[in-house]
């Protein structure tokens, strides 16, 4: 009998579950095996191994993760850059050129200046919400178009209907790093993405306790990625792919708590006289809000800002929070702050990070799943003790 769901809630819990249960065990078990017994099978690919990414735990992970983004198949892999670096691979060859958004993800930058070149393949960086740009930016070589659905550490939004129709009027393969948003917030696949790469590392697992990586999309593009990864050897091992699988089904839960609790915070900080400015998809001011607005579910639990007070007053604001912890990554069920500036914009040059709007002071914040009025309380303490000059005008 095959089960159907209709909710995203229902179906993080019940879709993809082997029917009838392994054993009877109601959760998953883990299968810590690298090979399996011979049963006959013909081409190396039908053999079981953890590299090849056939193993029950990663055949159960897959089916969760296609009913969950709406996608024809599913990849998981051994870390985000694994996503992405086997699906860029994939698709891009020697002599191809890639459209990319413009201050992506820090080690999709490095991949791409890095990596790329040295395989005879070039880029050129895009604004995500000016077409006008990705056409004077297009060659006869140009193959893909990669963009991000939440921009980092500045939270635009790129014209992402606008990035399909592009692609598909052009023949391109359209991609997007959805890992801010989530399958739960925005499913890129169902306005017509070829393929939507996630840091599992992040929301989907949620609980910053392994590393990741997942591609979703069209079953010839995933099965290429895939046949790829197999050579790279790029694969997840099966505890890993265990905690993912428990993590994927608090996803709808957790996704919303963030939802709301971000909302509060980012609320909080722009009624704040401290506060210069707020960078949130939730709000009108930040470029792309329109894009969210129209396609996502929600705005998801990342948002940065500006200090009046500049440098000074995020050191102070970060040392007097209580809940949120001072590291980096994101999408975890604990509150993270970070200042972009001197982690994962560290290297980037000054004249491009003021380009891409990052300060010296801006702070990123990842919203947990903690009571939203209590992290907004302890977000209000710190930002009333940050900036004693801001505060005594008030
Ligand atoms: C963390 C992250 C990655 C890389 O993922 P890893 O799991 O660390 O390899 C890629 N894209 C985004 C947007 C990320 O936040």
């Amino acid at each position: 009998m095959t089960r159907s769901f209709r909710s995203d809630s229902t179906i993080a819990v019940h879709a993809g579950e082997p029917d009838p249960r392994i054993g009877g065990a109601v959760s998953m078990p883990i299968f810590q095996s690298a090979n399996y017994l011979h049963e006959g099978t013909e081409h190396h690919v039908d053999t079981r191994y953890i590299r090849l990414t056939n193993t029950p735990n990663h055949e159960v992970l897959h089916a969760k993760l296609i009913a969950l983004a709406r996608a024809e198949a599913a990849l998981v892999t051994g870390s985000g850059m694994a996503a992405i670096s086997a699906a860029l691979l994939s698709v891009l060859g020697s002599g191809d050129h890639v459209l990319c958004i413009d201050g992506p993800y820090g080690g999709t930058l490095n991949f791409i200046e890095d990596e790329l070149p040295r395989l005879g393949i070039s880029h050129t960086f895009i604004d995500g919400r000016d077409p006008g740009e990705w056409e004077a930016a297009r060659r006869p070589e140009t193959r893909a178009i990669y963009v991000e659905s939440i921009t980092n550490p500045m939270m635009q939004v790129p014209d992402l209907q606008a990035v399909v129709s592009f692609a598909r009027s052009h023949g391109l393969v359209s991609m997007v790093d959805n890992t801010f948003a989530t399958p739960i917030n925005f499913r890129p696949l169902e306005i017509g993405f070829d393929l939507s790469l996630h840091s599992a590392t992040k929301y989907m697992n949620g609980h910053s306790d392994i590393v990741a990586g997942v591609v979703l999309g069209r079953r010839d593009l995933v099965e290429a990625a895939g046949l790829l990864l197999n050579h790279l050897g790029g694969s997840l091992d099966p505890h890993a792919c265990f905690l993912l699988h428990r993590g994927l089904k608090t996803l709808p839960l957790r996704v919303r708590q963030q939802n709301a609790g971000a909302a509060a915070v980012a609320r909080a900080l722009a009624d704040h006289p401290a506060v210069a400015t707020v960078n949130y998809p939730g709000f009108e001011s930040t470029p792309g809000h329109e894009h969210a607005r129209a396609l996502f579910d929600g705005f998801g639990g990342m948002l940065s800002f500006d200090l009046v007070g500049g440098v000074e007053a995020a050191k102070r604001f970060t040392a007097h929070l209580s809940i949120p912890l001072h590291a980096a990554s994101l999408g975890g069920v604990e509150s993270l702050v970070i200042r972009p500036a001197v982690t994962a914009y560290a290297d980037v040059p000054a004249d491009r990070r003021r380009r891409l709007g990052v300060t010296d002071g801006l702070v990123r914040m990842s919203v947990g799943i903690e009571d939203p009025d209590e992290l907004v309380a302890d977000v209000v303490q710190a930002l009333d003790r940050c900036d004693a000059s801001v505060l005594s005008a008030r």
